[in-house]
């Protein structure tokens, strides 16, 4: 069968989005990409395969996403895992004992966790930096700097940094970047082409888009660091199914759509939030107020559906009030579904963080943060009207 230019770098994100990686199958001419369901590939003769001996080191569903992924971020090569969090185990255990990392102090709290918890103990050194100027990041680098991680926009103060200032400053002192572009995907802002060196995805999100897989990404286009990538994919095993790849593949399809919606609903309701009497600041990286907006403006194609804002007062009662009263928003920890979610970082996703870290990066009691969905937005709107009451 002749095969499908389905991975060319001059078509725009859509085509890429529902084509690159994706052959018709070879057996049967099925236009999606079968579930691959097997462990193992029966081999023609010893060492003679078609490319596929053992479903930990590669499966065809796996690789097809890992493919498309890899596209759309104008990467190289993709490596996917069974959670985001095991997407940052693998970058971080291409360190080794004594070497230091240079992270932001608004991370997501399963990051900051993996990070304190498990990392540390094995002799890495973190240091947890305000990079809103990235010039902080200067007087934490040396020659055991290994790698910088970056989270933009931040979770959940929706905080912008400058991808390509970091760029700069981790070229010049011969560490890696790398970049968690969760909250931004890849219709919205590319890290590698800002000079990162890694993009990391929590796919469970809106690449997958429909809450109902967990899943990592990873995305590079250096060829010593995808061959590190995939040894560590391979020896650790924390790789993504068949049936999970099956679902944010197709997922995928649909990206370019659901993130339009997701911008515009979110410009909506972030004006409507900040109009409102009992919100005392909202968080969202596309209002002209917001401290990093022309950043955004530099770096972001579109400013996505993740809004935080906190109430006059900060009350966290107030907060658990408004939590407690929405109807279309659902109180749950995870974001970028196609249903809009409602959650209370201090007390939920960043319940690991102490409270001091927590206040000083700006996560007060009363901080409420949205994911917004891709529903009616006058629904949403109504909704938070009636729980602001
Ligand atoms: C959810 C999330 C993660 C962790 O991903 P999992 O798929 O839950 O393991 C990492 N970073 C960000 C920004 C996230 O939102």
């Amino acid at each position: 069968m002749e095969e499908k230019d389905s991975n060319t770098k001059t078509y725009q994100f859509g085509t890429k989005a529902i084509h690159a990686g994706v052959q018709p199958d070879s057996a049967t001419g099925a236009i999606m990409t079968p579930i691959y369901q097997t462990s193992t590939y029966v081999q023609e003769a010893v060492g003679v395969n078609k490319g596929y001996a053992y479903s930990r080191s590669k499966n065809p569903t796996r690789h097809a996403l890992e493919e498309n992924i890899a596209a759309i971020e104008n990467g190289k090569y993709g490596a996917c895992f069974g959670s985001g969090i095991a997407a940052i185990d693998c970058v971080l255990k291409m360190l080794n004992p004594g070497d230091e990392v240079i992270t932001t102090n608004d991370l997501y709290g399963g990051t900051y966790r993996i990070f304190k918890t498990i990392f540390e103990k094995y002799g890495i050194v973190f240091h947890f930096v305000d990079m809103l100027h990235a010039e902080n990041i200067l007087g934490y680098c040396n020659k055991n700097t290994k790698l910088i991680w970056v989270e933009t926009p931040t979770n959940p103060m929706m905080n912008i940094l400058d991808i390509e200032a970091v760029a700069v400053i981790a070229k010049a002192n011969h560490a890696m970047l790398a970049v968690d572009n969760t909250f931004a995907t890849p219709y919205l802002q590319n890290p590698l082409d800002l000079g990162a060196d890694i993009v990391m995805h929590s796919a469970t999100k809106y690449l997958g888009g429909h809450s109902d897989v967990v899943m990592g990404a990873l995305v590079c286009k250096n060829d010593k660091i995808a061959k590190e990538m995939y040894r560590i994919q391979n020896s650790s095993g924390a790789i993504a199914g068949p049936m999970d790849s099956f679902l944010v593949l197709r997922g995928i399809k649909t990206l370019h759509l659901r993130m339009q919606r997701h911008c515009e609903n979110g410009d909506k309701i972030a004006r409507f939030l900040a109009g409102h009497s009992k919100v005392a600041h909202v968080y969202w990286p596309g209002l002209e107020s917001h401290p990093n907006h022309n950043i955004a403006k530099k770096q972001m194609r579109g400013f996505g559906g993740m809004i935080s804002f906190s109430l006059v007062g900060n009350q966290m009662s107030a907060a658990q009030e408004v939590l407690k009263k929405t109807r279309l928003f659902a109180l749950a920890e995870s974001l970028g579904g196609v249903e809009s979610l409602i959650g209370h970082p201090a007390s939920m996703t960043h319940a690991a963080i102490p409270k001091e870290e927590r206040e000083a990066a700006g996560i007060v009691d009363s901080l409420i943060r949205l994911s917004v969905g891709i529903e009616d937005v006058v629904d949403l709107i109504q909704d938070l009207k009636e729980a602001l009451k």
